[in-house]
C-alpha cells in the first residue's frame, strides 16, 4: 500500500505533488519520491524516509518548474525501504518513469525474461520490472505509451494503480489500476491523480474514480480516455461531486481508522496470498520458506515468541501446525522468554511475530534464540524492520499500514501467513493429503469473501453493542482453534473501551470464571459447527442456568445456540482451522461500537502505544 499523487496542467506541480504526498502519507511512509518535467527534461528525486525528507533533498533547481509531474510515498512489499528502491523507477533508456501502488505476482519471471533481452535492474522491486516491461512492448510493438501499458499490463498477474509518464511523449499521463484506488480530480484544463481525494479537494471537488480493470490516458489541455485494459472498449467517464471532508477522505469515509482497517481485511488477506497461493497449480511458494525447508523438517519444535495481539495469532497458529504439520510447538510471550533462561538448541525454529517488527521484547528474544544457535523466521507487516533485519528469514503479511492502536488487519494477515507456511510443511512431510491440501487451498481462497459476508452484519453488531455498553465486565469463551480467538476479542475490548474482560477456554469456566456469571454478565460465546460445538453448546447451557446474556458467534443457519442465546452473530461456514479469520471479525466489530457509544478513542486508547519498542 502507498500514495500516489500526479498532477497535469497550467499550475506548478511539484507543490501540489508535494502537499498531496503529505495527505497520503497514513498510506505509507518508509520513502517518498517525485519526477517532474519542466518542459524538456525529467528528474527524478527520491529518498527512503518521509515527505519531509525528500523536501530537503531536493535540489533547488527541480522545485519550481514543469507542470506535469508524479509523485509516491511508499509501502515497502519488494525490497528494503532504500533510495534505489524508492519510487518513480525510471525504465533502462531513461524515457519513462512510473509509481505504483501494488504488487506484482508474476515479477520474477518477466525479470527473468527481460534481463534475457538485455534489460538491467538497479531495485529489488517488482515496480522496476512494470516499467521495463512497459519500454520492451513499446519498442517491440512500436507503440504509444498507452498502448505499451495496456499490452504490458495483460500480461501481468497482481494489484495495481500505477501512472506512467513518457518523455518522449510529454502531453500525457497514463494510469491504470487493478486492486489498488486510483482516483482523477478533474479542473478547468487540468488533472490531478491520487490514490484519493484528499491531494486534490482544495482545487476541485469533481472525481472520477477508476473502476478496476481500468486505465487512462490523460492529457494536458485536453481530456481524459478511460478504456477498459482487457479488451480496449472506451468508458464512459463517471464525474462524481465529492462531499466528503479532508479527514474523512483519509480514513476512507471511516469514522475511524480502526474501522477502515477492520474492512479492510478482505483486501488485507488476499495480499498476504497474493504470489504465494497458486490454487491452479496446487502449490504454496514462499521463498524464505523454500530455502530453509531442511531447518523446518529437521527442527525439533517451533516455538513462538510474540507480544499483545500477534502472541494470539501465534497461539492460533499452535493449533494450525501441530493439526497441520504435525511440529510440536510453544507459543511464549515475548518478554518472559527472554527473562527465564530457556532452553533453547540448533535443533529449534523460532518464529518471532510483530506487527511492527520493532516491539523491544520480541526482538530482545531473536537475540537470544540466535544466540543459542536457533533457526530465526520472522512474521512482521513492515518490510525493513528491526526484527525484519534481525531474522534469519521471514515473511511479510503485506497488510499495509495499520494506523489504529489496536491491531485487527495485522491479527489475521499474520494467521493468514503462518497457515500458509504450516499447509507448505504439512504437504512437504507429507501429513496431509494432496486433496485435503488443495481443499485447504480452496478454503483459504474464499476466505476474503466471507469475511466482507461477515462484515455486513456492522448494524447488528453495533444494536447489540447498544445494549451491552455500559457493562462494567465482559467474558468471552471459545475452544480449540476459537480459544485464542476469545482471548483477542477480550483484549480488543479492554484495549478501547476500558472494560474489563477475559477470555477463557470454555470448557475452563466451570473451574472458576462461572462464579461470576450472573444476570448482568454478557458473555461472547465461539461456537461455530466445527469447533466441538456440542460441548460449547453444553457451556452455553451451564451460562443460562445461571441467568448469563449469550451473544453467540454461530455458523450460519445455526439452530441450537440461536435457541438458548440472547444474540447471535452468523459467519459463513468453513474449514475449523480457518474459522479465526472469521469469528474475529465480530469481536473487533463489537468491541469497536461499544468504545465508540461509550465515547473513547477508538484510534488512540489510553496510555497505549501503536508499537512498543521499550521493555
Ligand atoms: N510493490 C511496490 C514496492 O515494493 C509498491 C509498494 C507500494 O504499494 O508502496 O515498491
Amino acid at each position: 500500500m502507498c500514495g500516489i499523487v500526479g498532477y497535469i496542467g497550467p499550475r506548478e506541480a511539484y507543490p501540489i505533488i508535494i502537499e498531496g504526498l503529505k495527505r497520503l502519507e497514513y498510506r505509507g511512509y518508509d520513502s517518498a519520491g517525485v519526477a517532474l518535467f519542466d518542459g524538456t527534461d525529467l528528474k527524478v528525486c527520491k529518498t527512503k524516509g518521509k515527505v519531509v525528507d525528500l523536501e530537503n533533498k531536493l535540489p533547488t533547481n527541480i522545485t519550481n518548474t514543469g507542470h506535469i509531474g508524479i509523485g509516491h510515498t511508499r509501502w515497502a512489499t519488494h525490497g528494503v525501504p532504500n533510495d534505489v528502491n524508492s519510487h518513480p523507477h525510471y525504465s533502462n533508456s531513461g524515457n519513462l518513469v512510473i509509481i505504483h501502488n501494488g504488487i506484482i505476482e508474476n515479477y520474477e519471471a518477466l525479470k527473468k525474461e527481460l534481463i534475457k533481452r538485455g534489460f538491467t535492474f538497479q531495485s529489488d522491486t517488482d515496480t522496476e520490472v512494470l516499467v521495463n516491461l512497459i519500454e520492451d512492448v513499446k519498442n517491440k510493438e512500436n507503440v504509444k505509451l498507452g498502448k505499451a501499458v495496456q499490452i504490458a499490463l495483460n500480461q501481468v498477474i497482481g494489484a495495481y494503480a500505477i501512472a506512467v509518464f513518457d518523455k518522449t511523449q510529454p502531453k500525457e499521463i497514463v494510469i491504470a489500476r487493478l486492486g489498488s484506488p486510483l482516483a482523477v480530480g478533474v479542473g478547468k484544463d487540468e488533472f490531478f491523480i491520487a490514490s484519493d481525494a484528499s491531494p486534490f479537494l482544495e482545487y476541485t471537488k469533481d472525481a472520477i474514480y477508476l473502476e478496476d480493470e481500468e486505465m487512462a490516458i490523460i492529457r494536458l489541455n485536453r481530456d481524459i480516455k478511460i478504456r477498459k485494459i482487457k479488451d480496449d472498449s472506451l468508458v464512459d467517464p463517471y464525474v462524481q461531486t465529492l462531499k466528503l471532508n479532508l479527514e474523512e477522505i483519509e480514513k476512507g469515509g471511516f469514522d475511524h481508522f480502526m474501522l477502515k482497517e477492520i474492512y479492510e481485511q478482505p483486501r488485507a488477506i488476499t495480499d498476504t496470498y497474493r504470489g504465494r497461493l497458486n490454487r491452479q497449480e496446487a502449490i504454496i511458494k514462499m521463498s524464505s520458506v523454500e530455502d530453509n525447508m531442511k531447518k523446518f523438517l529437521n527442527a525439533d519444535r517451533i516455538i513462538i515468541v510474540a507480544c499483545g495481539t500477534s502472541w494470539h495469532a501465534g497461539l492460533v497458529a499452535e493449533y494450525i501446525f501441530e493439526d497441520l504439520a504435525r511440529i510440536p510447538v510453544e507459543v511464549e510471550y515475548a518478554s518472559e522468554f527472554r527473562y527465564r533462561n530457556p532452553i533453547i538448541t540448533e535443533k529449534d525454529v523460532v518464529i518471532a511475530i510483530s506487527q511492527s517488527g520493532e516491539t523491544a521484547d520480541t526482538l530482545a528474544a531473536i537475540k537470544l534464540a540466535k544466540s543459542k544457535g536457533a533457526f530465526v523466521f520472522g512474521v512482521c507487516n513492515v518490510v525493513g524492520s528491526s526484527i525484519a533485519r534481525e531474522t534469519d528469514a521471514g515473511a511479510y503479511t503485506h497488510a499495509g499500514p495499520e494506523i489504529g492502536v489496536a491491531s485487527t488487519k495485522a491479527f489475521t494477515t499474520q494467521i493468514t501467513v503462518l497457515y500458509l507456511i504450516a499447509l507448505r510443511l504439512a504437504r512437504a512431510k507429507g501429513t496431509i493429503s494432496s486433496s485435503d491440501f488443495r481443499h485447504h487451498l480452496l478454503e483459504l481462497e474464499m476466505i476474503p469473501k466471507k469475511v466482507e459476508k461477515v462484515l455486513e452484519s456492522n448494524e447488528h453488531i453495533k444494536y447489540i453493542a447498544d445494549i451491552y455498553k455500559d457493562v462494567h465486565n465482559f467474558l468471552y469463551l471459545g475452544r480449540g482453534y476459537n480459544f485464542p480467538v476469545a482471548l483477542e476479542g477480550a483484549l480488543k475490548l479492554k484495549e478501547i473501551s476500558y472494560i474489563h474482560a477475559e477470555g477463557y477456554p470454555a470448557a475452563e469456566m466451570k473451574h472458576g470464571p462461572i462464579a461470576l456469571i450472573d444476570e448482568n454478565m454478557p458473555i461472547v460465546v465461539i461456537a461455530t459447527k466445527k469447533g466441538h460445538y456440542e460441548k460449547v453448546v453444553s457451556n452455553i447451557q451451564e451460562i443460562k442456568a445461571r441467568k448469563g446474556k449469550i451473544i453467540g458467534i454461530v455458523t450460519e443457519g445455526d439452530v441450537d445456540v440461536r435457541e438458548l442465546a440472547d444474540h447471535v452473530i452468523e459467519v459463513p461456514e468453513t474449514l475449523e482451522s480457518l474459522s479465526p479469520l472469521l469469528t474475529t471479525i465480530p469481536l473487533q466489530l463489537l468491541s469497536y461500537h461499544i468504545a465508540v457509544l461509550i465515547g473513547k478513542n477508538v484510534d488512540q486508547p489510553r496510555n497505549l502505544a501503536k508499537s512498543v519498542t521499550v521493555e
